[in-house]
């Protein structure tokens, strides 16, 4: 599966110990992320990420038109709640198109705990593996 991680400045910390507490099953997919999220997450876990712009740079719509296009799977974004950004209204139409694609969607650590547990998590990989 093509995951696609995001994380606002002030959650990136908590994205880093997430991928690094998960990091064995992130290590089966395909990672992508926004630009130093990609980085502090390949630091955290030496996993190889697809790297795309940073968030104010474009990141959040590269991940949205990888959703257009049918490449994500599943969608890990801690923004962060306390603060405004520039690129707001980038990430209003990121999570538009999660919505709008039925894109499985953590915004939270907890979401995000359930989200790579689930069973459907577990189901589609089998599903991967069998068709493999
Ligand atoms: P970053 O972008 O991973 O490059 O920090 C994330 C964001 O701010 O949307």
């Amino acid at each position: 599966m093509n995951i696609a991680l995001i994380a606002h400045d002030a959650k990136k910390l908590d994205m880093a110990e997430w991928a690094e507490y998960n990091k064995l099953t992130l290590s089966k997919h395909t990672i992508y992320a926004t630009g130093t999220t990609g980085e502090v997450v390949n630091r955290a876990t030496g996993i190889p990420i697809i790297r795309l712009k940073s968030g104010p740079l474009g990141g959040d719509q590269q991940i949205g038109a990888l959703i257009a296009e049918g490449q994500v799977d599943v969608l890990i974004f801690f923004w962060d709640p306390m603060d405004t950004h520039p690129h707001d209204p980038d990430v209003k139409a990121l999570l538009r198109l999660a919505v709008l694609y039925d894109i499985p969607t953590a915004c939270n650590k907890r979401t995000a705990d359930y989200l790579i547990s689930s069973l459907m998590w577990n189901r589609e990989e089998k599903k991967e593996e069998t068709s493999g």
